[in-house]
C-alpha cells in the first residue's frame, strides 16, 4: 500500500475488497481535481458567493479583559451559510461528485449537521441526496431531520446495532458498495478511508489559510496558539493546516470530556480511546475491552464521532499538536461567557475550544494571541442548553 495513505501507523483503507475500486477511482479523481485550476476556481467562487467567505476574525475585547491575560481571537465559521464550517467540505465533495459524473449523493450523520450540510449542497447542485441516520439520533435530532427533508433529501432511519452514528456509517458504506457506479459518498469529517482525510483537510484548510493571513494583517504576526474542538477533527485540521509549518504556533485540539474521562461518559478518542479500526481507517477510538465500539457521550451532539481523524492521532504522537479535553460543565460556562461578554452565541462544540482558551488565558501575557476556531453558531443548541441547566439546577437543589 502507498505510504502516503497513512499518517504514521494511522489511516489507510480498511474496507471490503469491493470498495477498493471505488476508493482508488475517488483518489485518482481527487488528485486530478486538486491540481486543476478550474476546479479550484469553482470551489472558491462558491465559498465566496454562496457561503459568504471570507469569514472574519473577531477580537474578544471584553472577555479577554475579564480574564486578565492573553487576547482571545475568534475565527468566525459561525457566520457561514448554514451556520458552521461543515459546508466548506460538502461543497468541495459535491463538486467532485459532479466532476466524476456521479448522479446521487449519500451521507451518514449523527447529530444531523453533516446531513443538513450535504442536503444543502445537493439542492444547490440539483442532485438527489439520501442520508443515513441512527433511529435514536432521528428521534433526538428531529429539527435537523425536518431541515433535511425540507431541502429535498431522503432520511433513512437505521434500527440496527445501537441505532446511532456508527451504525449509520456502516449503512452508508453498504449503500456505496452496492451503488458506487452512480453514487458519491460524502463523509462529514476528516476521517474514513484514504483519500477522505486528506480531501476533507484540503477543503477545510480555507479556515486556517484565511486566519493566518488575517492575523498577519490585523496584528502583524501569527497567533501563539491555534485552538479548535475535535469531534472527527475537520474544523481542527482545517485550522491547523494554515499553521502546520509555523513551528512557533502551538496547535491545540480539544476533545469532549463529557461528564469526565474517568466516568467513561465522554467523546475523547485520543485522550480516552485505544487503537482500532473504524469507518475504514486505523485510528484511536472508544471501544470496550473486546473491541466493540462504544457510543460517545457529550452535551454537544456534534462531537459524537466515536473515532478521530487519523492525522490527529499522528500529530498527537509526534507532538506537533496537543490534545486536551473539556467537560460539559466547562463548555457550558464558556458558552455563557461568550454570550454575555461578546454578544455571540456559540455552538456547544465550539464552546469546548473556547473553554480551553479561557482556561489558558489568565496565566499568559496580554500580547499572547489565542486563536480559537468558532466552528458554528449555537442557535441549534438552545433547547439542549436549557434542558442541561434545568437538570443541573435540580441536582443542586437536592
Ligand atoms: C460537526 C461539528 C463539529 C465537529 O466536527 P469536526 O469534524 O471535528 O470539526 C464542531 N463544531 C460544529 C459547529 C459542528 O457542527
Amino acid at each position: 500500500m502507498n505510504t502516503t495513505k497513512h499518517y504514521g501507523p494511522y489511516g489507510g483503507q480498511y474496507v471490503a475488497e469491493t470498495l477498493m475500486g471505488p476508493l482508488n477511482e475517488l483518489a485518482a479523481a481527487y488528485l486530478e481535481a486538486k491540481k486543476d485550476p478550474e476546479f479550484q476556481r469553482e470551489f472558491t467562487a462558491l465559498l465566496k458567493d454562496y457561503v459568504g467567505r471570507e469569514s472574519p476574525i473577531t477580537v474578544c475585547n471584553r472577555l479577554s479583559a475579564k480574564l486578565g491575560g492573553a487576547t482571545i481571537v475568534l475565527k468566525r465559521e459561525d457566520l457561514n451559510h448554514t451556520g458552521a464550517h461543515k459546508v466548506n467540505n460538502t461543497i468541495g465533495q459535491a463538486l467532485l461528485a459532479k466532476r466524476m459524473g456521479k448522479k446521487r449523493l449519500i451521507a451518514e450523520t449523527g447529530a444531523g449537521m453533516h446531513g443538513v450540510a450535504t442536503a444543502t449542497v445537493a439542492a444547490l447542485l440539483g442532485m438527489p441526496c439520501e442520508v443515513y441516520m441512527g433511529a435514536i439520533d432521528v428521534k433526538r435530532q428531529s429539527p435537523n431531520v425536518e431541515r433535511m427533508k425540507m431541502l429535498g433529501a431522503t432520511v433513512h432511519s437505521i434500527e440496527e446495532g445501537s441505532a446511532t452514528l456508527k451504525d449509520a456509517m456502516n449503512e452508508a458504506l453498504r449503500d456505496w458498495v452496492t451503488n458506487c457506479d452512480d453514487t458519491f459518498y460524502v463523509i462529514g469529517t476528516a476521517a474514513g478511508p484514504y483519500p477522505y482525510p486528506e480531501m476533507v483537510k484540503d477543503f477545510q484548510s480555507v479556515i486556517g489559510k484565511e486566519a493566518r493571513r488575517q492575523c498577519l494583517e490585523k496584528f502583524g504576526r501569527l497567533p501563539d496558539q491555534a485552538i479548535a474542538c475535535v469531534g472527527g477533527g475537520s474544523n481542527a485540521i482545517g485550522l491547523f493546516a494554515g499553521f502546520m509549518d509555523d513551528a512557533d504556533v502551538k496547535l491545540v485540539g480539544v476533545e469532549a470530556a463529557g461528564k469526565g474521562i474517568a466516568t467513561g461518559e465522554h467523546a475523547a478518542s485520543i485522550n480516552g480511546g485505544r487503537l482500532g479500526v473504524l469507518h475504514g481507517a486505523k485510528t484511536m477510538l472508544l471501544q470496550t475491552a473486546d473491541g466493540n465500539v462504544i457510543d460517545t457521550y457529550s452535551v454537544s451532539a456534534g462531537l459524537d464521532y466515536p473515532g478521530v481523524g487519523p492525522e490527529h492521532c499522528h500529530l498527537h504522537d509526534t507532538g506537533r499538536a496537543e490534545y486536551s479535553s473539556i467537560t460539559d460543565d466547562e463548555a457550558i460556562a464558556a458558552f455563557d461567557d461568550l454570550c454575555r461578554y461578546e454578544g455571540i452565541i456559540p455552538a456547544l462544540e465550539s464552546s469546548h475550544a473556547l473553554a480551553e482558551a479561557i482556561k489558558r488565558a489568565p496565566s499568559l501575557p496580554k500580547d499572547t494571541i489565542l486563536l480559537v476556531c468558532l466552528s458554528g453558531r449555537g442557535d441549534k443548541d438552545l433547547e439542549n442548553i436549557l434542558a442541561y441547566k434545568k437538570s443541573r439546577s435540580t441536582i443542586q437543589n437536592i
